[in-house]
């Protein structure tokens, strides 16, 4: 049994699976919780009055150690990161993410942090392994020799490495898992960092309201990727935090579909069919990736299991809701 009066910090908490993490550990009772984000705290997706927000650049050293300070658990999920379209044209900023996690080890070795957790990515797997559209499943040991996503996925493969070494040499318990994309509510729908899941849904909800039933596919359609419900996500971190599980390892859903399949899936939803127009010049990423997810399961004797069509519709009828309230002139829904 946990001691859920134990301060528990999340970093990157003003977004999307951070606001979610934060929302869960509430749920189970947690009553110590530090939430930070570089964002000001009215920008955060979620805000919860009970617990302590704050708002810090954690690319400084300084303010990693503010926000360590007492943990006893930390979850690193700051970072900058987006669909395709932000981490093909923002590699720079990617990689300096490196600073976040790297000073946000040193504050966890400082305070005797007894468990951190890293959230890495799909995105470190050799781009070789994802050539065929068949839907590659991707096992743990695909990511070497490395040929990470240029940008975003060597800065994730570093990392990885980095909390590795922290823990070989300075015996801080870490622990790290492979996201394959995650969608949901309360995650980004628009602006330019979401990704493909709320990106379409966001693009039918737009035809359906505004009656020019077009959409514009970035790709071919038939690229391939496997899809995480938040729920799934939330409950893998907090299965693998708990392990003994020391290397990376893959958290994400097996059940691989094209990105046509995503936009049938949303046109059901709205109740129409579009015209559909592909962009061949957009970022489109690799062709085809899913999670293997036989060492989870050897492990955990879990994976994630909610099926594409059930999460879908929740964050279909989310989004909906989000841009209904925004046309509204209420910019934001804020869980609080
Ligand atoms: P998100 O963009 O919604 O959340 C990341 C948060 O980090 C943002 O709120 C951002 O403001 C914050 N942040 C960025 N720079 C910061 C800084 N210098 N100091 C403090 N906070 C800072 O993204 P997300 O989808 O919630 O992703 C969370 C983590 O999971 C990230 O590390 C991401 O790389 C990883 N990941 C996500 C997915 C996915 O599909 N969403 C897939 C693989 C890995």
């Amino acid at each position: 049994m946990k001691d859920k009066t134990k301060l528990i910090v999340v970093t990157g908490a003003g977004g999307f699976i951070g606001g979610s993490f934060v929302a869960a550990l509430r749920d189970r009772g947690y009553t110590s919780i530090r939430a930070v984000d570089i964002k000001p705290i009215g920008d955060w997706y979620q805000e919860f009055g009970d617990v302590e927000n704050l708002c810090l650049d954690l690319n400084l050293k300084e303010n990693c150690e503010l926000a360590a300070k007492g943990a006893y658990e930390i979850y690193n999920f700051a970072a900058n990161m987006g669909g395709m379209g932000f981490i093909e044209h923002n590699k720079a900023l990617c990689m300096l993410s490196v600073l976040i996690n790297t000073h946000m080890l040193q504050a966890a070795m400082k305070n005797s942090v007894e468990r951190f957790f890293y959230a890495s990515s799909a995105c470190v797997y050799n781009g070789d392994k994802q050539k065929t559209f068949e839907a590659p499943s991707l096992k743990e040991e695909d990511a070497y020799p490395a040929m990470a996503e240029d940008g975003y996925g060597w800065e994730k493969l570093f990392s990885e490495r980095m909390c590795r070494h922290f823990r070989e040499d300075y015996g801080l318990r870490t622990r790290v898992a492979r996201f394959h994309n995650v969608y949901g509510p309360w995650g980004t729908w628009f602006g330019g960092r979401e990704k493909a899941p709320a990106a379409i849904c966001r693009k039918v909800i737009e035809a359906k309201e505004t009656g020019k039933h077009e959409i514009e596919i970035w790709g071919t359609g038939v690229q391939t990727r496997s899809f995480m419900y938040i729920d799934d996500c939330v409950k893998g971190i907090d299965l693998i935090m708990d392990s003994e599980i020391l290397e990376p390892i893959n958290l994400g859903s097996s059940e691989a579909v094209t990105i046509n399949q995503l936009v049938d899936l949303a046109e059901e939803f709205a109740g129409i069919k579009l015209k559909r127009k592909y962009d061949l010049s957009a970022p489109k990423g690799v062709n085809g990736r899913n999670s293997d997810n036989a060492l989870i399961q050897k492990y955990l004797n879990w994976e994630p299991s909610t099926t594409l069509r059930s999460g879908l519709e929740k964050t279909y009828r989310w989004i909906y809701g989000q841009f209904l309230a925004r046309e509204r002139g209420d910019a934001r829904l804020v869980r609080e």
